[in-house]
Formats: C-alpha cells, sequence, structure tokens
C-alpha cells in the first residue's frame, strides 16, 4: 500500500505549506506515550500519523517515552510498546527510541534559566490550595503570597528541592505567568514537584520530576521536532507550550492538535483499561476483547487490517466514534487474502457412510488458501464415520434448508455427495447418529452427470481429528458508549456478561496436529480463527477473530 498518497490532510496541508515556504529543513514527528500502560487502537491512529507523515515527507519519527512519573510507569509498558510499535510496522530502532528521562538534566537547566529570568518561583502552598487559588473559567485566579520570591532565594529553595530536603508536597516550583489569564493553563502551572520515588530508567537520582507540559515542549525541542501533533484536548495547552519555548528561546516546534479516536462499545483511556486488567474483569492487556494493540493482536487481527482501518478514517478536527463493523470489515477483507482454510466441527454430530469400506482411510487434497497460489495444498482424511455439525442436519426442514436431512443429498466439502437414509437417537431422543450412503462417483465434490446439491457442508474424520478449544468473543459492553451510566453506577456496570464463550472439544481436521503460530486460519463456514499463545501441543486453543460475515446487525 502507498501510504504517501493515503496521508493527505489538513496536517500535511500545514505541512506543505511550512514547506513552500523554507519553514522545515527536514520533517521529525513523534510518537510520546506514556509507559503506564499498554497501548491501545487510539494510539495507533497517532502511530499511523507521526510515523506516515515522517514516511511522507523522507522524515523521521521517534518513538519517545513520555515517562515523567515514576508512580504509575514501569519497564513491562516499555517493553510493550515497542513491540506494539514494530509489530505494526513501524521503523524504530535504538536511535529513534528515545526517552524523556534522558534529558532530566536539560530540562532542570531550563528551570534554573527560567527561575533567572525571574519567570518561576517555589511555592509552599500545597497542592490542594493551589488547585483552589487558580480560579476557575468565571473567576480570575489569586497570587501565592510566595510568588514575589527574590531570585536569589528561588533558586536556593530549588537547588534544595532538588538535594532532597523536602518531603514530597512540601514544594513544587512553579512558572510565573498570569494568574488572572482567560486560559487557566496559564495561571502560574506547576512545572516541578517533589516524588521521592524510584524511576525505572533513572533510579533514585530525581526527587524532583517535571510536569507534562512543561516537559514535553522541551522534549521536543531537544529532538528538533519540527511538527508535535497531539489529540485537541491539548489546544487549550498550546499558548503555554508556545510560553515555555519562547521564554527559553529554544527550538520551537508547531503543535498541531487532531481529533482522537474513538471505538463503540468500548472504552479507549489507559486509565480505564487498567482497572478492567487490575479488578480481573479481563485476563490481561492482551485479553481479546481489549481495543489493545496486544489484545487485537491475540485476537487474531493482521497490522495492516488495523493500519487500513486508521488511514480509512482520515484525519480532522471533529471527534467521531468508528463502529466495530468498520473495523471487522479490514480484518475480513485482509484475512480472506492470507488465512489458511481447514475444517473444524465445533458441535459435532457422528455421520456414517453405511456403503463405505469399514476400515478405509483416504487422503483428499484440498489448497491451503485458494486466495494464494503459492500456498501449497494440505491432506484431508476421509473415512467411514466423520462428525458433521448438529446445526448441519435438520430432521423436520424447512423449505430454505438446503443442508443434511432424511433423503436430502449434500456435497462434503473437497470430498463426495452423501444422502441420509436414517438417523439413531438415543432415549432422550437426541440424535446420536445420521447415516448416509455416499455416491464414489463424486470425489472432490462434483458429480460426474451434472447432479447439481444446493449444500455443502463441512466435516472431519472421526479417526483421525485433533481435539481443540475455541474462545468465542463478543462486544465487551453493552453500551455504544461504555461512560453514558446512571447515577451510582460506573462504566463497569455497562460490561457485557457475554463478551465471551468457551467451546470445548471442537473436532479439527488432522492437518491441524501441528498449527503455525501467527497464522491466521479460516474455519470454513465459522470465521477466522488464530492458535492462542497459551495453547500448548495437548491444549490447542483458538480465538476467534471475527466470524465470516458481519452479525451485528442481527
Ligand atoms: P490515555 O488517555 O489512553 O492514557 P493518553 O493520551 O494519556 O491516552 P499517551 O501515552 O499520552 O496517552 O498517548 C501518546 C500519544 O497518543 C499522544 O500523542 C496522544 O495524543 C495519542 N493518543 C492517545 N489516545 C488517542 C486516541 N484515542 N486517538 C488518537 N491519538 C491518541
Ligand atoms: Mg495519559
Amino acid at each position: 500500500m502507498d501510504y504517501n498518497t493515503l496521508i493527505n490532510n489538513f496536517i500535511t496541508d500545514i505541512i506543505d505549506d511550512n514547506i513552500s515556504r523554507n519553514k522545515n529543513k527536514k520533517i521529525i514527528t513523534r510518537f510520546p506515550p506514556e509507559p503506564n500502560g499498554y497501548l491501545h487502537i487510539g494510539h495507533a491512529k497517532s502511530i499511523c500519523l507521526n510515523f506516515g507523515i515522517a514516511m511522507k515527507y523522507n522524515g523521521s519519527c521517534n518513538l519517545r517515552f513520555d515517562d515523567t512519573n515514576p508512580l504509575k510507569e514501569n519497564i513491562e509498558y516499555v517493553n510493550s510498546i515497542i513491540k506494539d510499535v514494530k509489530w505494526l510496522g513501524f521503523n524504530i530502532d535504538d536511535n529513534n527510541i528515545l526517552y524523556a528521562s534522558d534529558y532530566f538534566d536539560q530540562m532542570y537547566g531550563y528551570a534554573i534559566q527560567l527561575i533567572k529570568k525571574g519567570k518561576a518561583y517555589v511555592d509552599d502552598q500545597d497542592a490542594e490550595t493551589i488547585k483552589l487559588s487558580r480560579g476557575t473559567l468565571n473567576k480570575p485566579g489569586i497570587n501565592s503570597p510566595y510568588r514575589n520570591r527574590s531570585i536569589t532565594e528561588n533558586l536556593e529553595l530549588f537547588i534544595s528541592m532538588k538535594k532532597g530536603q523536602y518531603k514530597n508536597g512540601e514544594k513544587v516550583l512553579r512558572a510565573k505567568i498570569d494568574m488572572t489569564s482567560s486560559n487557566i493553563n496559564l495561571r502560574d502551572p506547576v512545572i516541578y514537584r517533589i516524588l521521592h520515588s524510584n524511576h525505572h530508567r533513572t533510579g533514585k537520582e530525581w526527587c524532583i520530576y517535571p510536569m507534562y507540559d512543561w516537559a514535553h515542549g522541551i522534549e521536543d525541542s531537544i529532538e528538533n521536532i519540527s511538527h508535535s501533533i497531539c489529540t485537541l484536548e491539548f489546544e487549550d495547552h498550546r499558548p503555554l507550550y508556545d510560553w515555555f519555548l519562547d521564554q527559553l528561546s529554544i527550538h520551537h516546534p508547531q503543535q498541531i492538535e487532531f481529533a482522537r479516536l474513538n471505538l463503540e462499545y468500548t472504552v479507549m483511556s489507559k486509565r480505564y483499561l487498567k482497572k478492567l486488567v487490575d479488578d480481573n474483569i479481563v485476563s490481561s492487556w492482551d485479553d481479546p476483547r481489549m481495543p489493545t494493540i496486544s489484545g487485537l493482536r491475540r485476537r487474531g487481527y493482521p497490522a495492516i487490517a488495523i493500519k487500513d482501518f486508521i488511514y480509512s478514517l482520515g484525519v480532522a478536527k471533529n471527534e467521531g466514534t468508528a463502529s466495530i463493523e468498520h473495523l471487522e470489515h479490514f480484518a475480513r477483507k485482509h484475512l480472506n487474502q492470507i488465512s489458511h482454510r481447514a475444517m473444524a466441527v465445533l458441535n459435532p454430530v457422528k455421520l456414517i457412510i453405511d456403503n463405505y469400506k469399514d476400515d478405509n482411510l483416504e487422503i483428499l487434497k484440498a489448497t491451503n488458501n485458494p486466495e494464494d497460489p503459492n500456498s501449497g495444498e494440505r491432506e484431508l482424511y476421509f473415512g467411514k464415520e466423520l462428525y458433521i455439525e448438529q446445526d448441519d442436519f435438520m430432521e423436520e426442514p424447512g423449505k430454505k434448508f438446503f443442508r443434511l436431512s432424511p433423503g436430502q443429498e449434500v456435497r462434503l466439502m473437497h470430498a463426495y455427495y452423501v444422502r441420509c437414509t436414517h438417523i439413531i437417537k438415543d432415549n432422550n431422543k437426541k440424535i446420536i447418529e445420521i447415516h448416509c450412503t455416499y455416491d464414489p462417483q463424486t470425489k472432490g465434490g462434483w458429480s460426474k452427470d451434472g447432479r447439481k446439491v444446493k449444500g455443502t457442508i463441512h466435516w472431519v474424520c472421526v479417526k483421525k481429528n485433533i481435539n481443540a478449544t475455541i474462545n468465542i468473543y463478543n462486544k465487551l459492553f453493552n453500551k455504544i458508549n461504555p461512560y453514558d451510566y446512571q447515577e451510582g453506577e460506573t462504566f463497569i456496570d455497562n460490561l457485557n456478561a457475554e463478551s465471551s464463550a468457551q467451546i470445548k472439544n471442537v473436532k479439527l481436521e488432522y492437518s491441524l496436529l501441528n498449527p503455525i503460530q501467527n497464522q491466521n486460519y479460516q474455519f470454513l463456514r465459522k470465521g477466522y480463527f488464530i492458535l492462542d499463545p497459551n495453547s500448548s501441543k495437548n491444549n490447542l486453543i483458538f480465538n476467534q477473530t471475527v466470524n465470516l460475515r458481519d452479525s451485528w446487525k442481527k
């Protein structure tokens, strides 16, 4: 796919304009996750946009960890993020994997500069007091009693903060801007706080940590970022972003905001996703029901399907919510191209071919993937006793039922025509055997005399098959917008109690004796599946990615 032509949006218009006015030598973007959780599909939008723009303009894109809050961040999240970005297919290596924590010294130096300019001061008020004194949209803030400390005193205090002479929360460093600004972000924001905490990269080296707005622009500036692309909620922070960089007179990237991706029937904030994991509502961050990149991967989504979905949505300034059908459309499109076909019987009943030789086992052939001439062939064992799906048989069929029923002839996929003769039931009237005869002249599933059948069903050999467990997934929440809950409830109350189901003792064709890791399979007529990482040779587990057709509307 040619991403260059796909990425054309109001941001590339701005960049084109900048280039035409010689404003930028090189286009450098960044994807700046905080390592406080796993990436979700919303992040994929930002990744596709930032790396896509870098590719379009022959520039570069950094994966930069915004690791400025040691309380919430850890190395597990860092590693998962690197893995996910690589898996999506973007080019990252040691040169463009960067960490905000590597700039702590520089950020500290810039804070000293700001103090020396008389543009920052140490405040002794506690967090609550500071919050209250910043006012509201209708009410201006009020100056801190510490706002007019001398530069010398501020320098001394800030240096002592860094040396660890104060407890958490005892002091903060604030920018000295304007407590009456109509933009609350400009009302003397805190830029450093005290946190005696171990950082996953810098250990105990620091006990003061920069706040997001202060750190972010400096990180962008140090990395020579040309365009700092972020989501709309940062629009109101842009004046602050600009103020800091102007005060420091350092390289000044252009911040541009776009609308975040929302997806129906799920939540998309790491904070909420973390709660699902912490409360054991899902098994892990990569639970196949999660909208995380790792969850989608484990569910069997190809990376290309996620990217196609993202690019199909475009980039704009107005928020929207994408539908799951739209996402699934791209999954099916790509899975159809790449999946190996196989037969799996999920709810088996025995089909016995009375005119087939008792101990005979025949080997039939079928292509692995009719969409791919190079995919090779697989062997299908065929014998007197087969498993078919219970619901492919009806004793008293309606007019539109073309599968197996008494007297009716159907095609066994890739094998023969069979005609049902009779059935055997147990004492509870449950069908335990369906009997039929086969026509040896129809090998491969085609009759030489031109006789047609209306139904084709799949099957698996009783003597040669593989046992497996299948996980079927459904939407995680009942509501299109899970944040829409009643008073006294939380988003948890909108969970779908039937978001997963497990089917045991599924019968798979024998070619799946050693299924290929990370290979997508189409179980004919049943959907797309992938081996779960918890699967083992004696306990095969497959996850359903999507069914074959869109059934959401039903
Ligand atoms: P969350 O609320 O899920 O924690 P975040 O914005 O706090 O998201 P970050 O780790 O800061 O998470 O995100 C890294 C980048 O991804 C940011 O530039 C952010 O704007 C972008 N991003 C996050 N969520 C989305 C989304 N739903 N759609 C598009 N971009 C997103
Ligand atoms: Mg965040």
